[in-house]
């Protein structure tokens, strides 16, 4: 069952059906009146096929508290809320020949006649990241329970729906690449913000652009050897397809939507021989097919294909093969092969070294979807590095559409904006960031895992205990978190805590004070099972010791300092003098001045200061060290 597609619980469902149409009348056209309200957004899940060990808690289970994770949720929400909606839906309007007023929000999202691939992107694919918007606010008011959000959800649905026709896929170069969020959209705007009419836009929208689909999912190779306009038209992404059409299927838009999703499985090229342990990742775009991994996961779940789990499981191994100390990976949006030097010299040959908001996005997504099929610990590991040291030090979205798009690994690195408005990464952030509060639990048979050390509360049922947990935590500077119970009444469950692989010998757990009866094995889950009852606490100290990462197995010198999950990076004015070697011992050696995020190591040449990434502002800064 796909606990995380389940709606909240939150609103009551006869309000929401009389706000939506009497919005809806008043902006639809013909299809209002034939707008069948083909069952209620609650309505029950499909079972997937195959049960996971682990399952997702709903969005309005958990809340964040202050912190920055926090921070980066309310800020895309609000910037989201707040979007002009005659600009958001112009490029459809235009398309489809509809008065289109409202100003144009420009860079990838409006057509321009300036676009001219690969040297001017102005206009790259209109109206593209739409449904990432919708998407973003339909989950954000699932956690919020915000009506403004929902409201806006419905308009934008209901403004939507008239603009659809084939007009719009005429000549465009994505049409899967755009659809496939579309669809995204639509479905969470049905599933979390419980629109009555998002299904009926979505057969519309599917009707609108099957014509435009190839016969099965193409990579770029493929789509190069075709006719094509320009080379934009090679950068379809229809293997990314089927994770939506399968939810679209789950959550009960109709068996079509299943049949779509297994035409659209990229098997020749990429599962197949994925599940058979080859690694085909060198070359491809890196992000649409870390995503694509996220389809072979649905097919598993809704179809129960083992050879799709083990393709996705296989692929990810991959992925990390090749990944930066930081949990990035994908340096120029390419997979490397990991037998090459590839990775080493992306460190002086590209600035764009991970593509972060999708990439963060993505890695959460395949890391949630592994983590509950398989319950192991390690995929947690993985998510925690991404978060702390990819999207949170990313750059906030500004409401005039400037977004942060690649992270910069290079031996002389800056933080920069991306030089487009309204890119990808624009989409798909609004989306990670209302997804941190279900990636931060997960519910077991037995009662609830820890995944995330966040400042966060979840509530929950326990048997027949009303249960919430509250975590105060300033992980991952420091290694201690509360975890305080809150309980109707006694009742026996666990609580297993993710004890990180990289944490040292020292790490700690009591119960009331009292060092709790569990081994803390790094890797592993550590259980606490016990009969619970109101008011009781959880201090766990986790040991974060200081670790060098080489960047590959070919590279044993040329290494990265990380204290715990957190990737240190080297800030100027000390960068310069690469050259000089520093000894793995004196990077091992560095002190942390005082309480502050900034390390210090003392090299031949003078003090190297160290700062996390989400702390590097302006400064040039340098992730590996060559060593002796
Ligand atoms: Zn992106």
């Amino acid at each position: 069952m796909d606990h995380a597609a389940q709606p909240p619980s939150h609103l009551a469902e006869k309000t929401v059906n009389t706000t939506t149409r009497r919005t809806f009348l008043k902006t639809g056209t013909a299809l209002a009146t034939s707008a069948v309200l083909r069952g209620t957004p609650a309505r029950a899940l499909r079972e997937t096929v195959s049960p996971t060990p682990l399952a997702q808690f709903d969005y309005p289970d958990v809340q964040l508290l202050d912190g920055p994770m926090l921070v980066q949720f309310q800020h895309n929400h609000r910037l989201f809320l707040s979007l002009d909606e005659d600009s958001l839906l112009k490029p459809f309007r235009q398309a489809s020949g509809l008065p289109a007023p409202g100003e144009d929000m420009g860079g990838w999202y409006s057509p321009s006649p300036d676009f001219d691939p690969p040297k001017n992107m102005t206009g790259y694919i209109p109206g593209h990241t739409f449904g990432q918007y919708v998407s973003g606010l339909a989950r954000a008011y699932a956690v919020t329970g915000d009506q403004p959000t929902q409201a806006k959800v419905h308009r934008l649905v209901a403004g939507f729906a008239p603009t659809i026709s084939p007009k719009f896929y005429t000549d465009y170069c994505l049409p899967a690449y755009t659809f496939d969020k579309t669809s995204c959209g639509l479905i969470d705007a049905h599933q979390f913000a419980r629109d009555p009419h998002a299904f009926t836009v979505l057969d519309h929208a599917t009707d609108a652009v099957l014509p435009f689909l190839p016969p099965k999912a193409l990579n770029r190779e493929e789509l190069a050897a075709r006719p094509h306009k320009n080379v934009s038209f090679t950068w379809d992404e229809s293997y990314t397809l089927p994770e939506n059409f399968y939810l679209a299927y789950q959550r009960g838009a109709g068996p079509r939507y299943r049949k779509l999703a297994q035409r659209f499985l990229e098997d020749d090229t990429f599962f197949n021989p994925l599940s058979e342990n080859k690694n085909v990742l060198p070359g491809q775009h890196a992000y649409s097919h870390l995503n694509a991994l996220c389809s072979a996961m649905q097919c598993y779940l809704t179809d129960g294909s083992r050879k799709h789990l083990d393709a996705a499981r296989n692929g990810f191994a991959f992925v990390q093969q090749q990944s930066f100390a930081t949990g990035g990976w994908g340096p120029n949006e390419g997979f490397q092969n990991p037998a090459s030097n590839a990775l080493a010299d992306s460190l002086t040959e590209t600035h764009n070294s991970f593509e972060t908001p999708c990439g963060a996005y993505g890695h959460f997504k395949i890391t949630r979807y592994l983590l509950r099929t398989t319950g192991d610990s390690r995929y947690g590991d993985s998510m925690e590095t991404v978060l702390y040291n990819t999207i949170l030090g990313a750059r906030p979205i500004r409401p005039d559409g400037t977004s942060f798009y690649y992270a910069d690994y290079n031996q002389s690195a800056r933080k920069v904006d991306y030089e487009q408005k309204w890119p990808c990464c624009s989409g798909t952030f609004p989306q990670l960031t209302a997804d941190y509060g279900i990636s931060s639990y997960l519910r077991s048979p037995s009662g609830i895992h820890i995944n995330l050390y966040v400042p966060s509360r979840i509530t929950w049922k326990q048997g027949s205990a009303h249960a919430t947990l509250t975590q105060q935590t300033l992980y991952p500077d420091h290694g201690d978190t509360t975890l305080a119970l809150t309980l109707s009444h006694p009742e026996r469950f666990t609580i297993a805590l993710r004890i990180p692989a990289w944490a040292g010998t020292q790490s700690r757990v009591t119960i009331n004070g009292k060092p709790a009866d569990t081994a803390l094995t790094p890797g592993t889950w550590a259980p606490l099972d016990r009969t619970w009852k109101d008011g009781d606490r959880i201090e766990l100290s986790l040991d974060l010791p200081l670790r060098l990462i080489p960047i590959d197995d070919r590279h044993p010198n040329l290494v990265a300092l990380l204290h715990g999950p957190v990737a240190l990076f080297a800030i100027e004015p000390s960068i310069a003098p690469n050259t000089q070697p520093i000894t793995q011992n004196r990077l091992l050696a560095a002190q942390r001045i005082g309480d502050s995020a900034v390390w210090q190591v003392t090299t031949d040449t003078g003090k190297l200061r160290m700062i996390p990434y989400p702390a590097i502002t302006e400064e040039t800064y340098r992730l590996y060290h060559q060593t002796t």
